[in-house]
């Protein structure tokens, strides 16, 4: 199994709540202001706090394929 670094690998206890996170697969990004609505993810829902059941809206990946987006400082 390979991992990449930003990947949080379930531990959410990592994540702030408005960090966004990008799907490895697919590089849809979850944006936490936004939520997902087609699956009842109301807007400002922290991807900490998304359902277990939860997949990536377009490639139908689990969460733990996601990885973190940070933005430089610079
Ligand atoms: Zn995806």
């Amino acid at each position: 199994m390979h991992t990449f670094e930003g990947t949080f690998l379930g531990d959410t206890s990592k994540l702030k709540d408005d960090d966004c996170l990008e799907c490895k697969v697919c590089h849809y990004v979850y944006d936490p202001k936004k939520g997902d609505i087609d699956q009842n993810i109301e807007p400002n829902t922290p991807f900490s706090k998304l359902p277990p059941y939860w997949i990536c809206p377009i490639c139908g990946c689990e969460k733990e394929l996601f990885l973190v987006v940070r933005h430089d400082e610079s």
